[in-house]
């Protein structure tokens, strides 16, 4: 299973951590978004939802690849 990309538009590196969200008005309580997210724009992408009063939450992502080390 290759490691999902970031979800913010044009961008292609590999997400390292996951933007949990919902949407009030058209999700149901138990709903829940994931937007996978770089180091770079996890921020953006946190703020973006968070400007519009979504509920917004940041986890890491899990990896399920060991580290090179
Ligand atoms: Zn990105």
């Amino acid at each position: 299973m290759s490691a999902p990309t970031c979800a913010r538009a044009g961008c292609t590196a590999a997400a390292t951590a996951l933007v949990v969200w919902r949407n009030p008005r058209i999700h149901a309580t138990d709903r829940r978004k994931l937007w996978p997210a770089c180091p770079a724009h996890v921020d953006y992408l946190r703020d973006f939802l968070a400007a519009r009063r979504f509920p917004v939450a940041v986890e890491p992502l899990p990896a399920d690849e060991p580290e090179p080390r």
